[in-house]
């Protein structure tokens, strides 16, 4: 599952030939998608305040969400714009010391609205090139930074308690990397088609369809949940490995409940149903199947060897720096604490697109990821007070978690349960039984 971007040194997009004014975006109908953000993404509910991180280009739909958040009895609606530009210019231009000062204040402000009960809605839309000839460790300065100062906001995100989610908008960078061969225009109204059919937000009830998608993806989850799995073994091209799990892990899918009970869907889209791995029980090796958009440069051909769950070697084809960067973030980062299961009939891996963008890409694929568990993922996540009792049954801590994508047509995984028996997860890159 994807983490909302955190507010320095990432990707948010304007790099349109027409400057930063969201023209191309302001003849888009952001209504429904509006709509899905407040009533199905962080479900709004009356006398809340809402708080929107967002590029400028995204102007146009955060005004739609406003309109709708009102209309379901928001208290407020605040926005949090961000400029691509300007990001990049302080990541080239910026003294050291600039790039490892992240604002107090912000961090701050950001931790009492949750504690406070807002809701919070990211809007992405990043030119996966921003930031390419960025030196990755000046990047990584400025993200490390950025996530160490919003670790008390994360820890809300991450727990579930508060409702959270990410939308996107077509930018026209982000467009004219997804669809080169086109116009500007063209590249914009196609990635906003694409986004909208993986995103589920067509026909005439996109909210009814919704609720109907979740509980699908539930019935999986819990599926898997009566399986009693402790261990996966994965196996595809240039993959072979085992991946235990938690006794108490908790598969989880589409929505979730936040502490006041509000049930909420942290990614739109969303085609996963995902868990978190023990730390310490992964073994083997496995191969990256698409490439991974990752702070403003795209990594491709990603290889990684696990034993006792560390990465003890990893390659790549392209931007080895920036994955070095990743890995290197922490001792965490040398850790997995995602797996997630996507079929390759999903229909945003049916479309063919690739998005460059992990909130498409990974639920085009089943994905591993680096970096931080969700404490949400385990059954007794109400006895996780701590990073250490976190530790102890089996959740990884760290400042990063980064999704990459594994799933691919060849890919077998099956499940050896507590009792010892083995079952059929996957086939052929999809579920091996259906529900
Ligand atoms: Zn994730």
């Amino acid at each position: 599952m994807a983490l909302p971007p955190v507010e320095a040194g990432t990707a948010h997009g304007c790099q349109s030939e027409k400057g930063c004014e969201g023209l191309s975006l302001s003849k888009l109908d952001f209504r429904a998608m509006a709509q899905v953000a407040v009533s199905v993404g962080v479900n709004v509910q009356p006398g809340q305040r809402l708080m929107i991180m967002a590029p400028i280009d995204a102007a146009p739909l955060v005004r739609q969400v406003a309109e709708a958040a009102y209309a379901v009895g928001a208290k407020s609606v605040r926005s949090w714009f961000a400029d691509d530009i300007l990001d990049k210019v302080t990541l080239q231009r910026a003294p050291e010391a600039g790039l490892k000062d992240f604002p107090h204040w912000l961090a701050e402000g950001f931790a009492q609205e949750a504690a406070e009960g807002a809701a919070f809605l990211s809007v992405v839309g990043s030119d996966p090139d921003l930031l390419a000839d960025v030196p990755p460790e000046r990047t990584a300065m400025a993200m490390n930074a950025a996530q160490e100062a919003m670790a008390a906001f994360r820890e809300h995100i991450m727990a579930s308690r508060v409702a959270w989610s990410i939308v996107s908008v077509p930018t026209a960078a982000w467009a004219k990397k997804v669809f080169p061969g086109l116009s500007e225009d063209r590249a914009i109204d196609q990635l906003w088609q694409a986004i909208c059919k993986a995103s589920r937000i067509e026909g005439a009830d996109p909210v009814g369809n919704w609720k109907m998608h979740v509980a699908h993806l539930q019935q999986r989850a819990d599926w898997l949940n009566s399986l009693e799995i402790d261990r996966l073994h994965y196996r595809a091209k240039g993959t072979d490995l085992t991946i235990g799990l938690p006794p108490t892990h908790l598969w989880a899918a589409g929505g979730q409940a936040n502490a006041a009970g509000t049930q909420y869907v942290a990614n739109i889209p969303t085609e996963e149903v995902f868990t978190l791995p023990d730390r310490l029980r992964v073994d083997g090796t496995v191969r990256s199947t698409k490439p991974l958009s990752h702070a403003g440069q795209v990594i491709e051909g990603i290889r990684l060897e696990f034993k006792d769950g560390r990465i003890t070697s990893y390659a790549a084809d392209r931007a080895l720096d920036n994955l070095k960067e990743l890995i290197e973030t922490d001792d965490g980062s040398h850790y997995l604490g995602e797996v997630s299961l996507v079929p390759v009939d999903s229909p945003i891996s049916q479309s063919g697109t690739l998005f460059y963008n992990t909130l498409f890409d990974e639920n085009a694929s089943c994905h591993l990821a680096i970096g931080r568990a969700y404490p949400f993922t385990l059954r007794d996540a109400q006895d996780v007070t701590s990073d250490e009792v976190f530790m102890g049954k089996g959740g990884n801590v760290s400042l990063t978690h980064v999704d990459f994508m594994v799933g691919a047509q060849d890919l077998d995984i099956d499940a050896t349960t507590r009792g010892g028996k083995s079952i059929p997860i996957f086939r052929a890159g999809g579920w091996a039984q259906p529900l």
